[in-house]
């Protein structure tokens, strides 16, 4: 089976594994794990930030990242279709207790106008305070679509002109490095708060942070211990993510190339396709899937007429011709 349903069934390498092993750790809500610290002050300064949090999941590293930016009874916006949206189950609503509103772009990008007409910072007693905009680079359910960094700087000019702050999901701002070259701190400079996941293309087990200011990330460390995310020798886990960047960013062009050599076997314009995402629009979804799935190729559907295929670390080239094979036939 060539699984390309998502970049998160990657399992870690042996070489990976030898890392975690080799860890050094300590209990890191004693802030004594050693590896969870040079993980962090590495990712840090990778994005130009003062602070980093490690945290098991890029939602909790969303929750965390958010709530540092937006009070209860504030809101936030971002794009219909965000990860923060659509995939997190409610949890900002339901535990920071802030509400949303939401603008739509076909390809997921920052559309100035609508944000313009959005943004409330303040209109009075009777209107929800706008503390923060979100946006997701690349863009997921927009079949991970890079947003270009022009448009992140125009955003950050107005945000600094309103006094709102800017949250970044950047669950795979790696993809979005590698595609376009942008370094990760010219991403981190448009952004106040930042999370990003080892666990999808960079091919780790498990882990995410969250990254901002020594303050924001102060408290981010205390909100994620009350919502019992306190976690204790995780430096073996933390060595996983440091493997990752030290061995599996760079290779994500290959991921980008592969996703590109798929979709032109079945039929999407390869020019469409920023990064390791594939999105096909099909009348019978359902049914591609399961005849892909007999012919030892897995994709999944997001939507009823939506196909989507992410290429990672587990698809070798050969993996990717192979299924190419199949989806031409398809
Ligand atoms: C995967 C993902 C996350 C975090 O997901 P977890 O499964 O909680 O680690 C956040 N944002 C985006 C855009 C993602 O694709």
């Amino acid at each position: 089976m060539i699984d390309l349903r998502s970049d998160t069934v990657t399992a870690p390498t042996e070489a990976m594994r030898a890392a975690m092993a080799r860890a050094e750790v300590g209990d890191d809500v004693y802030g004594e794990d050693p590896t969870v610290r040079e993980l962090e002050e590495r990712v840090a300064s990778l994005f130009g930030h003062e602070a980093a949090l490690f945290t098991p999941t890029g939602s909790l590293a969303n929750v965390l990242a958010v709530a540092a930016l937006v009070g209860a009874g504030q809101e936030v916006l971002c794009e219909s279709r965000a990860h923060i949206a659509r995939a997190e189950l409610g949890v900002h609503g339901a535990v920071t207790g802030l509400t949303m509103r939401t603008w739509s772009h076909p390809g997921g990008q920052v559309d100035h106008a609508a944000i313009a007409d959005l943004h409330a910072p303040d209109m009075g007693p009777f209107f929800v305070r706008t503390a923060a905009i979100s946006v997701e680079n690349t863009h997921n359910f927009a079949g991970g679509a890079v947003l270009p960094l022009a448009d992140l700087q125009q955003l950050r000019s107005f945000a600094d002109e309103h006094a709102t702050a800017i949250h970044l999901d950047g669950a795979r701002i790696w993809n979005a490095h590698v595609a376009t070259g942008v370094p990760l701190a010219a991403y981190g400079a448009v952004a106040d708060m930042l999370a990003v996941c080892l666990s999808k293309g960079l091919g780790a087990p498990v882990g995410s942070l969250v990254i901002g200011s020594r303050e924001r990330i102060a408290e981010a460390r205390v909100r994620r211990k009350r919502l019992g995310a306190g976690l204790r020798q995780v430096g073996i886990l933390a060595a996983a993510g440091l493997h990752a960047l030290d061995h599996h960013v760079e290779r994500l062009a290959d991921d980008h190339a592969h996703a590109r050599l798929l979709a032109e076997a079945a039929g999407v314009d390869p020019a469409t396709v920023d990064t390791n995402v594939v999105v096909i629009d099909r009348a019978d979804a359902a049914d591609y899937v399961a005849r892909a799935g007999q012919q030892g190729v897995r994709v999944s559907a997001v939507g009823p007429r939506t196909v989507r295929l992410v290429t990672h670390l587990d698809v070798s080239r050969a993996d990717a011709e192979r299924a190419a094979v199949v989806l031409a036939r398809l």
